[in-house]
């Protein structure tokens, strides 16, 4: 299970909990987080042997269910985001996949933006409908279609901060404040946001999820996810309805997970001892170490990517080959002003561009003109990596959607997506130059 003791105060800073949190050092262990390889623990008698397993006594029995270097950092995201606790799986899909089992549980209704992430819309409209689970997607910037969709079997309303490839700004307390009317509580996938540009715990969200592949990781080198339980969600406030947390959990006799965990772990019990036990989506010890590494330049990287991300927006939205730059950042866009309100460390470095000229059949060779002979941006179906990545949604990420929820998400045939690096801001300028000279 989760640990529970803090290493630093939680009052500690942004850049010290990112270098130090959840790890303490000691001379037998080394001075930095040490990758625990190994797939199982041993047991110092029978009794400890018994007690790990019925839950009685907190501890580590096999890594498919925890591993110390996990947990460090685990601990260490929970304190990034102000939370009381942290899951931290194989990727970003497994977090956001066994975040909504434990919440819609058997026959629950999740509400959800339907500027979502495409792999987490393919979740939601495929496999969990497979088992029953229900979707509603609305414009999350529609608040009254986000208050009409939730019902009484309504478990969960799930949103981005700031999606992609677009870069609509939520505005997560109006979003938190109809969930909580309505009982429910309010999931985050900051992916994009970064607990160092937004902490969704303090504009009302009750979980966050991340894909840690992105920009905690930080250089495109590994998969992870993560689900951090703010703890201030209540399931004891109306337990009939989260009998998942409030009824005995039959796999461990009469237990009751919010009796014994109580708020704010109760979650990250159910999920580990339940659905990353029985599915098996467990992070790596070697990859939880990576983004380990990752998250201690988290700030002065995300800075910088911002920095550059906001300085070629404002390039682009001065060239006569670009229509229109969706980016935040820049006065006029539509959702500048929640930019401003939720965002002032900065907007995300995630955001894109259409080329000017006619959407038909030569959209597709003029995006290909550019993107083809681009030499310092790399065409890569990722974000959030040291290196600047450029992406084509229609054709890419996007590219099983319909003409019509393309264009309801914003999408052009000639968007262009970026996630800006850390290379030079001069050169990524140059590059584009270059490239859109050749149309
Ligand atoms: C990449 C991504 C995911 C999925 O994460 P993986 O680590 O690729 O599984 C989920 N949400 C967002 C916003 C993402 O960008």
């Amino acid at each position: 299970m989760t640990t529970t003791e803090l290493a630093l105060a939680p009052s500690t800073g942004f850049s010290t909990t990112q270098v130090q949190g959840g790890y303490r050092a000691s001379a037998s262990v080394g001075a930095v987080p040490p990758i625990h390889q190994t797939a199982a623990y041993e047991f110092s008698n029978l009794a400890e042997a018994a007690d790990l397993f019925a839950l009685r006594k907190p501890g580590i029995i096999y890594s498919r269910n925890a591993n110390p270097t996990q947990q460090i950092l685990e601990e260490r995201i929970a304190c990034l985001e102000g939370g009381a606790s942290a899951v931290a799986v194989a990727s970003g899909q497994a977090a956001v996949a066994v975040t909504l089992l434990a919440l819609a549980h058997r026959g629950g209704h999740i509400v959800a933006a339907h500027q979502l992430y495409g792999g987490t819309i393919d979740l939601l409209q495929e496999t969990l409908d497979d088992f029953g689970i229900g979707v509603t997607f609305v414009d999350q910037d529609d608040l009254d279609a986000w208050r009409d969709a939730i019902t009484p079997q309504t478990r969960v309303v799930f949103a981005e901060t700031v999606a992609n490839p677009i870069a609509q700004v939520l505005d997560i307390r109006a979003v938190a404040d109809i969930a909580h009317e309505a009982g429910v509580p309010l999931v985050i996938d900051s992916t994009v946001g970064t607990p160092h540009l937004i902490r969704p715990g303090e504009h009302g969200a009750d979980f966050v999820v991340h894909s840690a592949t992105k920009f905690l990781s930080g250089h495109g080198s590994s998969l992870g996810g993560v689900v951090v339980d703010q703890g201030t969600f209540d399931f004891g406030a109306d337990a009939a309805r989260w009998p998942q947390f409030t009824g005995p959990y039959t796999r461990f006799g009469e237990m009751v997970l919010w009796e014994q965990f109580g708020q704010g772990h109760a979650f990250a019990a159910l999920v580990k001892s339940k659905y990353v036990h029985d599915l098996g989506p467990s992070i790596s010890p070697f990859n939880a170490w990576q983004i380990l590494q990752g998250i201690e330049t988290l700030d002065l990287r995300v800075a910088r990517q911002s920095a550059t991300a906001l300085t070629v927006a404002e390039h682009l939205a001065g060239h006569p080959a670009v229509s229109a730059v969706h980016h935040p950042g820049l006065p006029g866009n539509p959702w500048h002003e929640l930019a401003e309100r939720y965002l002032p460390n900065g907007v995300p470095s995630v955001f894109s561009f259409d080329l000017a000229g006619t959407q038909d059949e030569t959209a597709f060779t003029r995006v290909a003109t550019v993107l083809d002979n681009l030499r310092v941006f790399r065409l890569v179906a990722n974000i959030g990596d040291a290196r600047s990545l450029v992406a084509h949604p229609a054709s890419m990420t996007h590219g099983h959607l319909t003409a019509d929820q393309r264009a309801a998400a914003g999408i052009s045939l000639t968007t262009i997506r970026v996630s800006a690096g850390l290379e030079d801001p001069a050169d990524l300028i140059a590059d584009l130059d270059r490239a859109l000279a050749l149309l």
